[in-house]
């Protein structure tokens, strides 16, 4: 059997199994051996009665004492049976299944599996699986395949064609080279495929996912690494000549540089000299002044005569970097054009934009992802920017970098991802960390309560207003119509207007038009609002100095990672700040996981717990993204073999050793 074949060459594949299997994705004989389970059932030792524990999926041995009876309440057959074992008796009840009185037979031991319910005094298994005693012995030492399935491919269709396909003789080739397999110690391609189908034990299956994990890893770094050496070598065509009214600027900023931004900056301003087109990530936690930078950066792409696009995840964020950049053209007479392109602009601006764009008659562009799309031309555009990367994907970050003819990319993230889950999303770049805060900062004094202390918080508010600060607080959602349980923006806003009379409080939420946010934010920017009632909107880049507390409503439900991105609006200044998280769950747990964020203001060991705690699927949007969609491995629990991965690849990708034909 050859690999390339349709899965029609298989014994006992129809043309109804192939086109089920083809909305799988399925259609060759290779893509059917490499479409692996999604799970294993496994049948484990059975549980004597006195350990059953309530709710727990379990299984019982026991003797079936009487035939089981049936009985009709209404219109359902409910047929009870009871079995003991040496150590007690269990019930068992099934629901329309009345044929079982015929088929089990008193005296004789069967193996029950499913999940106790009762209430302490009566146990039973409702609606289990039954097993003859034999049977299920034989059972318990395998591994059970449970495939992805559809409406069409059902039961064990996928199993038999597996088998099927083995059996008549489909081997799949071998992908690593010797060298690696022996390497790392890992197991043949016919015997992994083999195992991870077909499990012979559980150690069989492990020895056969690691391989199969490993390959995983491996592939897919030698991709980015050699992307990255592709990168490199993309010959720099664009003129940076260093300029000294770059240093100007900075020597005429209100505050200092600290050591970390001049750092970065100097190697941001080598790279784009360089021979070669600049790819590189500057990661820096929230407030480290990453906007400065790129900003620099820009305004020194404008001096050479060339366009630049910074790219951020919303619009409130894009708004406020297209002022600061205004604003600071102004300030100290750089004479540069700024111009804004997002999805809530009108037809007529929007194309008012893209007119100047292509013309050339402007130097900066900031946007949301209006800005990868087709019809925008840009002109001499030499430097791309996307700031908060994190909420991106890496396919949007390289639309962007594909625009004009493969500009400089910078790319600003504030999340500290650990090592590697960064190998993986950033793995083609150069990194800059600035791993230092501007040295005005106090740390920010973070409160973990529940809600009977909002009277408190709100009194406390109330002074940091007197003072002269400003507040934050934010609400899970945007109105009350939204299932019925946590704070909504609208009616929170409302109601603490009636507590701090006098105060401007105004409510802010992604579904506002653009204009109505503008307006908002540019009030609260000046001190004209007092107290801002949010959804996460402003969870990113949003910087105003002056507000000093962040209240957080529900802050249960949101991801550590995110609260500590939303903590970071505060803080950005001179003036002591403060984190109040309302926690209104008064469960353990949840206090628990908020107390990482209360005790720590490090977004690197909070980012890296979050990881430990949700798994990698949920850290931030990056499953959604598409950027880690393996199918056996998981960077988080095979960070071990992903190590061992990255060693080969680097070799790999260095000395031309190892790899084979791809597969897949
Ligand atoms: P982030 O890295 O989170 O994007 P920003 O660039 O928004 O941070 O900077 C946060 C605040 O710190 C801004 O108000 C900015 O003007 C200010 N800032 C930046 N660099 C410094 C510095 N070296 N010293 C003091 N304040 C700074
Ligand atoms: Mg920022």
């Amino acid at each position: 059997m050859n690999l390339d074949d349709g899965i029609r060459t298989i014994k006992g594949i129809g043309e109804k199994a192939e086109s089920a299997f083809r909305k799988a994705g399925v259609t060759t004989v290779r893509e059917l051996l490499y479409y692996f389970p999604r799970s294993y059932e496994c049948f484990e030792p059975p549980v004597p009665a006195s350990m059953l524990r309530y709710r727990d999926e379990a299984a019982f041995s026991g003797v079936l004492l009487t035939s089981p009876v049936t009985r009709y309440v209404r219109n359902m057959k409910i047929t009870e049976a009871v079995f003991r074992d040496d150590s007690g008796t269990v019930k068992a009840v099934w629901f329309n299944m009345p044929y079982l009185s015929g088929s089990l037979k008193a005296g004789s031991e069967y193996v029950i599996r499913g999940r106790l319910n009762g209430n302490g005094i009566t146990r039973r298994f409702s609606q289990p699986k039954v097993f003859r005693a034999e049977e299920y012995r034989e059972l318990e030492s395998t591994l059970r395949p449970v495939y992805p399935l559809n409406r069409d491919l059902k039961g064990n269709v996928v199993s038999k064609a597996v088998k099927a396909a083995l059996d008549g003789g489909a081997l799949p080739e071998e992908t690593l080279s010797e060298k690696l397999l022996s390497a790392y110690g890992l197991t043949d391609i016919r015997k992994a495929i083999r195992e991870i189908h077909f499990p012979s034990s559980k150690e069989a299956f492990l020895i056969a996912r690691k391989r199969l994990v490993f390959e995983e890893f491996y592939r897919f770094l030698v991709r980015i690494k050699e992307l990255k050496k592709n990168v490199e070598k993309v010959p720099n065509s664009f003129v940076f000549g260093d300029r000294k009214e770059v240093d100007e600027v900075v020597e005429a900023l209100p505050f200092t540089l600290t050591g970390a931004q001049a750092k970065v900056l100097r190697e941001l301003r080598d790279d784009v000299s360089g021979p070669s087109v600049m790819n590189r990530l500057v990661q820096g936690d929230v407030g480290s002044g990453k906007t400065i930078i790129a900003f620099l950066l820009m305004y020194e792409a404008a001096l050479n005569g060339y366009q630049s696009a910074i790219m951020a995840p919303t619009e409130v964020l894009a708004k406020q970097h297209a002022e600061n950049f205004r604003k600071w053209s102004e300030a100290y007479g750089l004479n540069l054009s700024v111009t804004l392109l997002t999805g809530s602009m009108t037809a007529r601006e929007r194309r008012t934009a893209e007119e100047k764009i292509a013309l050339h008659q402007t130097d900066i562009i900031v946007g949301t992802n209006a800005l990868i799309q087709e019809k925008v031309h840009y002109s001499d555009l030499a430097l791309v920017v996307t700031d908060e990367q994190h909420r991106f994907g890496v396919n949007q970050r390289k639309a962007l970098s594909e625009k004009g003819r493969m500009p400089h990319v910078l790319v600003m993230s504030a999340t500290p991802i650990p090592r590697t889950l960064g190998m993986i999303l950033y793995g083609d770049m150069n990194v800059s960390i600035i791993d230092e805060l501007p040295k005005n900062r106090l740390p920010i004094k973070n409160a973990l309560v529940d809600i009977e202390y909002r009277g408190k918080a709100y009194a406390f508010i109330k002074k940091e207003l007197a003072a002269g600060r400003q507040a934050y607080v934010i609400c899970p959602k945007v109105t009350e119509t939204e299932g019925n349980e946590g704070e909504n923006v609208g009616d929170y806003a409302k109601a603490l207007r009636n507590v701090l009379p006098g105060v401007r409080v105004e409510a802010l939420h992604g579904r506002m038009k653009g204009e109505e946010k503008e307006r908002i934010m540019e009030a609260f920017g000046k001190n004209e609002i007092g107290v801002l009632v949010s959804t996460t909107v402003i969870e990113v880049g949003i910087d105003v100095p002056n507000a000093t507390v962040i209240m957080i409503e529900n802050a249960e439900r949101f991801g550590l990672a995110e609260l500590h991105q939303l903590r970071g609006r505060v803080g950005r200044g001179q003036y002591q700040s403060y984190c109040i998280l309302v926690d209104t769950t008064k469960s353990d747990a949840s206090r628990e996981r908020l107390e990482v964020l209360a005790s720590s203001n490090d977004g690197f060991f909070i980012a890296s717990e979050d990881l430990r705690l949700r798994g990698p699927g949920d850290f931030f949007g990056i499953r959604q993204s598409g950027d880690l969609a393996f199918r056996l491995a998981d960077i988080y629990k095979d960070a071990a073999i992903l190590k061992c991965a990255e060693e080969a690849a680097e070799r790999t990708v260095k000395r031309e050793d190892g790899v084979s034909s791809p597969v897949l």
